[in-house]
């Protein structure tokens, strides 16, 4: 699947931490009854997985995260954590 920031190739750059998942689904039990799943819906980036089986888990592609910090405001239940990466990590922005 094409991500929707793959359209902006060459004008964002990913540096992914793969020590420190700086967005996660910290209370993931509260993921199982929420009807609208707001954060498919909100993520500029496609972040955030479903299957649309009952049981299974969102699943979370924080590599891909641009850090609009849509997610933290769109769960109705407070179920994701969000934190900005850190120093040296996450997207950079081109500009020019
Ligand atoms: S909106 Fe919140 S509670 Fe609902 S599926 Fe997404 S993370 Fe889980
Ligand atoms: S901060 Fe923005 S891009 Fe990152 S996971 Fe949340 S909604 Fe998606």
């Amino acid at each position: 699947m094409t991500k929707p920031s793959d359209r902006l190739l060459g004008l964002i750059e990913f540096r992914p931490d793969d020590a420190w998942q700086h967005v996660v689904i910290a209370a993931p039990e509260k993921c199982r009854t929420c009807q609208g799943k707001n954060c498919l819906r909100v993520c500029p980036s496609a972040v955030f997985q479903w299957d649309n089986i009952p049981d299974h888990p969102v699943l979370v592609y924080y590599k891909q995260c641009v850090e609009c910090g849509a997610c933290r405001l769109a769960c109705p239940a407070g179920a994701v954590k969000f934190a900005h990466p850190r120093g040296g990590y996450g997207v950079v922005y081109h500009h020019g």
